[in-house]
């Protein structure tokens, strides 16, 4: 074997296993192997997970917060000061920005990742070509999904409908959209659409980011998802309109979600930052219904979306900080709700990104990821350190943390 972990807390309340681990995949599962192999890591009851899936982030427009402040703290200055400074980026600049934020994920413990990767005439395809490259340099690091991302809209920005064919014949693997900053917001979700069958790719949603539900076009994305039979390849972030609906209506809108299998990445860090401005008293939470999506059954995740700049001027790339702060914001520390939530940062990005063999059983890839505490239940509630990240059966991240007190 290549890897052998030994006693590691797979799940409470059951036995301590040993996993072994050869070419990239995990070959045996029991409370005691005894076969020779090359590395040996001593877990001593820690908690081993699959590796962490970040389903959605910006990379190319991270770590930029000090260069222009978003006064207002509004979704609208932000995408304005946001646009003013794209023409600025260069290829270089761009390229060690997303590396840090790439590094910064990977070693708390992200395998996987989708990343909406932006272009529209005035910025041109410098950000999307950079992140293909980083794609390449880092994959076996980590799995990137890139996402073809029309931030500035397709319509309202001609010449970004062509960008967009031309971004999938680059190699884009999802297509991306945001029928809230376009008009008419149909028509850009039947482009969208159009472009996902023509190259058989799915897609994945910037959608309904508001206070307010007075304009939201989820219901049609549904309706549309089952038209075009995409049921289950269809993805959506934000979605903060929803809170806004009153439960009649809502939950006409989740059971039809439900059906379309339309996963949803909520962004706390986001949403919370954005959100809600214009609440003098009572300010809302104006984060996604997390609580309720899963409990009709729609597949919820949760993400980082952006780190430090006009949308999020903070951050680390930690998923489990963004877990955390889900946990007050969507009630659900309770007994029956915490257990749910590292599921949102692990098996259900898994499955919103179509991920194949991923898991903790054998035969599955060895993504994993060996966390300092020893209660599954406290994974999230702990944050702890990373002390072993694998990926494709080797260790990519060590950390080792030693405190001393002295009385
Ligand atoms: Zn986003």
């Amino acid at each position: 074997m290549d890897i052998l972990i030994k006693q590691a807390r797979l799940s409470d309340g059951e036995a301590l296993q040993d996993v072994g681990i050869k070419d990239g995949k995990i070959v045996a599962i029991s409370e005691s192997i005894t076969e020779n192999s090359v590395t040996v890591i001593e877990a001593q009851g820690r908690v081993l997970i699959p590796g962490l899936v970040e389903s959605h982030i910006h990379l190319d427009k991270a770590l930029i917060a000090d260069r222009k402040p978003n006064k207002s703290g509004t979704l609208q200055e932000a995408i304005s000061v946001t646009a003013e400074l794209k023409p600025t980026f260069t290829e270089e600049d761009i390229y060690a920005r997303a590396k840090r934020a790439l590094e910064m994920i990977i070693s708390h413990g992200v395998t996987a990742v989708r990343t909406h990767a932006e272009f529209d005439p005035a910025q041109g395809f410098s950000g999307f070509k950079t992140i293909m490259k980083l794609k390449e340099e880092y994959r076996d690091l980590i799995d990137m999904q890139i996402v073809a991302f029309p931030q500035e809209g397709i319509f309202k920005a001609p010449g970004t409908e062509k960008m967009m064919y031309e971004a999938m014949e680059m190699g884009a693997d999802v297509v991306g959209g945001i029928p809230y900053n376009d008009a008419p917001a149909d028509k850009h979700i039947d482009l969208v659409f159009e472009i996902a069958k023509k190259y058989d790719k799915d897609i994945d949603l910037h959608q309904d980011f508001s206070d307010e539900a007075t304009d939201i076009s989820i219901e049609y994305l549904c309706k549309k998802t089952i038209a075009e039979n995409y049921h289950g390849r269809v993805s959506v972030g934000h979605l903060t309109a929803l809170h806004a609906l009153e439960p009649e209506r809502l939950n006409e809108i989740i059971a039809l979600m439900a059906e379309a299998q339309i996963s949803v990445m909520a962004l706390p860090a986001t949403d919370l930052h954005l959100g809600a401005r214009n609440d003098l008293y009572n300010v809302r939470r104006a984060v996604t219904p997390i609580r309720k999506l899963r409990d009709v059954g729609v597949n919820v995740c949760l993400a980082t979306n952006n780190i430090r700049n006009a949308f999020t001027p903070y951050g680390n790339g930690d998923l489990m900080q963004i877990a955390m702060l889900a946990i007050p914001v969507g009630h659900l520390g309770g007994a029956d709700d915490l257990p749910t939530v590292l599921p949102m940062i692990t098996d259900n990005p898994a499955k919103a990104l179509g991920l194949q063999h991923y898991g903790l059983q054998v035969g599955d890839n060895a993504d994993l990821v060996l966390l300092d505490t020893k209660v599954k239940a406290d994974a999230i509630i702990d944050i702890p350190e990373r002390n072993y990240v694998i990926k494709n059966g080797k260790i990519t991240v060590e950390v080792k943390k030693e405190v001393t007190i002295f009385k």
